[in-house]
């Protein structure tokens, strides 16, 4: 459930129109709604409830400052894949102690930021990762708090750009080795093993692949305990799919996940990590735009508007499906048509949707593409000298601009010129 809904035949979010807030900051841009970000946070608290436990939001999914501010004050930590997030987080009000640093090429300077400004746990990743990391700690007087990521080498039946755990994939350590990696790490003066770091993949919307791999850790669990390790946290990673498509089968719920975890790895005495961000932010955004021009082609008619690819890259890299809706709530009976959404930007690849059912639109109408809150701005670009789009955060009866679109001057003085030109 989301706070995108229609009220009185037009889109709000909340109890802000969308129509006003385009009016306001014009198109295209993305607009996140609190409540929903909120509801979306709880669910996982009261799915893990009463385990001793920490909700880690996936900052990759959606890195803007007042997100992460608004889930940081409902006592989210924070997982980050990089000393840029690890830095964004803390500018945010995160302490270190709630924030766990994943990612396979952590480099020695990040390491030391990450160790000098207090971090919760590294997610290490390999073994030179677990060798570079005792040296900086070393270094600095300190212990490094560490999982290490295994890799149970479990089909996680999504796609294949997004799946993670499997044992041809670059993330973890295989989980057959691990014993012998956690004998190494127990060896090295600047390193204390703390748990066990598991994450299989993203949109998962089977919760078997989960059951699995959570198995295997509680499995691993007793071994390392049997092996004299302290494992007292278990990072069991993020992934849980939300439905894109409304007319489709709904994936799991939080409350089924956080079940399957009590069952699998509940009985452990274990604290337990999870890191969603899809989950969290997906629903809680749209990506608005406004149709520039409606061409009819030979054998199809195109929307064209002013959202692109590098505001919105899912459709084009994964070939991902978003519910695109009007804002203007059609009259009832009124009769769809089909219709290819495409963006300005010149590669044919740059199109949202193909053949897609919708009530007739003419150019200035505004459209609005759901589930746009994870993997949106996150992943845009300036792909064409298009402006990085506003972020909007809706809360009640308020709405603020969390980034503002660049003017064109400041992106062309981000440029220098040498001075041979
Ligand atoms: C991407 C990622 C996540 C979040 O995945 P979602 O599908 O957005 O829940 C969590 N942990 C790690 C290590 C990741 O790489």
């Amino acid at each position: 459930m989301d706070h995108f809904l229609y009220r009185d035949g037009a889109l709000h979010a909340e109890d802000v129109a969308i129509s006003e807030i385009a009016a306001a900051v014009g198109t295209p841009f993305y607009v996140y709604s609190t409540a929903t970000l909120t509801r979306h946070f709880k669910l996982f608290e009261e799915a893990l409830s009463p385990l001793p436990h920490l909700v880690c939001f996936a900052m990759k999914s959606n890195a803007n400052l007042a997100v992460i501010r608004t889930l940081a004050g409902l006592g989210a930590g924070m997982d980050v894949v990089s000393i840029g997030e690890y830095l964004k987080a803390k500018a945010a009000g995160v302490p270190g102690e709630r924030i766990v640093f994943s990612g396979v090429g952590k480099t020695r300077a990040d390491m030391r930021t990450a160790l000098e400004g207090g971090i919760r746990q590294f997610n290490v990743e390999s073994e030179p990762e677990l060798l570079a990391l005792n040296e900086v700690a070393v270094s600095l007087g300190l212990r490094a708090p560490i999982t290490i990521r295994v890799n149970p080498d479990v089909d996680a039946k999504t796609h294949e750009k997004i799946a993670t755990g499997k044992k041809e994939n670059k993330f973890g350590i295989p989980i057959s080795r691990a014993r012998a990696v956690y004998a190494e790490a127990a060896a090295l003066k600047g390193i204390e093993v703390v748990g066990i770091d598991v994450h299989i993949g993203s949109q998962l919307v089977d919760l078997e692949p989960f059951e699995q791999a959570y198995l295997k850790v509680a499995e691993l669990t007793k071994l390392l305990r049997a092996d004299g390790h302290d494992i007292r946290r278990l990072d069991l990673g993020g992934g849980l799919g939300i439905p894109y498509e409304r007319s489709n089968a709904a994936p799991p719920l939080p409350l089924d996940y956080g079940a399957v975890i009590k069952r699998t790895v509940g009985d452990l005495g274990c604290e337990i990590e999870i890191e969603p961000g899809r989950l969290i932010s997906g629903n809680a955004g749209l990506l608005v735009s406004e149709v520039i021009y409606v061409k009819s082609g030979e054998e199809r008619e195109f929307l064209i508007v002013d959202a692109a690819m590098n505001d919105l890259v899912r459709p084009s890299m994964y070939g991902a499906h978003h519910d695109i809706v009007p804002v203007i709530e059609p009259a009832p009976g009124t009769e769809t048509q089909p219709y290819d959404i495409v963006g300005p930007v010149c590669e044919t690849g740059d199109t949202f949707a193909k053949q897609r059912p919708l009530p007739p639109l003419k150019a200035g109408d505004l459209i609005a593409f759901r589930s746009a809150g994870a993997y949106g701005a996150a992943m845009a670009s300036e792909y064409n000298m298009r402006p990085l789009i506003p972020e909007v955060l809706v809360n009640g009866d308020q709405f603020a601009v969390i980034r503002a679109r660049p003017t064109y001057d400041e992106m062309i003085n981000r440029d220098t010129l040498p001075s041979w030109l």
